[in-house]
């Protein structure tokens, strides 16, 4: 997408930025959130850019499903299979990057 030179996390995705992958394949890369806000809190993002989670659900419902996956996947491994995913979709929602990211937060018993 033409938007991507200055995605932060198409940066990510592409590699000319260093971040603390969890997990890769074809269409999905996972990696450690820089500020976390639990004891694991991993962004789930797809590697084709979409703004924001509405976007992708229109345009690639399959892949967003995957990305659930993936996060169920993190919670498994990190902590039973419990986890919260959260969008932020927009700036008044406190989305900060215009890239679709799931937050997984999981590893500890969360606050409500
Ligand atoms: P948002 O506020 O929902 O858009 O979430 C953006 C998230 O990206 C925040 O939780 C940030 O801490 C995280 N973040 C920003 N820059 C980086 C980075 O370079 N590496 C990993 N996480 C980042």
């Amino acid at each position: 997408m033409s938007d991507c030179d200055d995605c932060l996390f198409c940066r990510i995705i592409a590699g000319e930025i260093p971040s603390g992958k969890v997990y890769e394949d074809e269409t999905t890369y996972a990696f450690n959130d820089i500020n976390p806000k639990a004891k694991v809190h991993v962004l789930v993002v797809p590697k084709k850019h979409y703004a924001n989670v509405a976007e992708l659900a229109a345009g690639d419902p399959a892949r967003l499903a995957h990305m659930v996956e993936v996060a169920q996947g993190i919670a498994d491994d990190a902590f039973h299979g419990d986890y919260r995913l959260v969008f932020n979709t927009g700036a008044d929602a406190g989305q900060t990057v215009f890239h679709v990211h799931a937050h997984v937060m999981t590893g500890e018993t969360l606050d409500e």
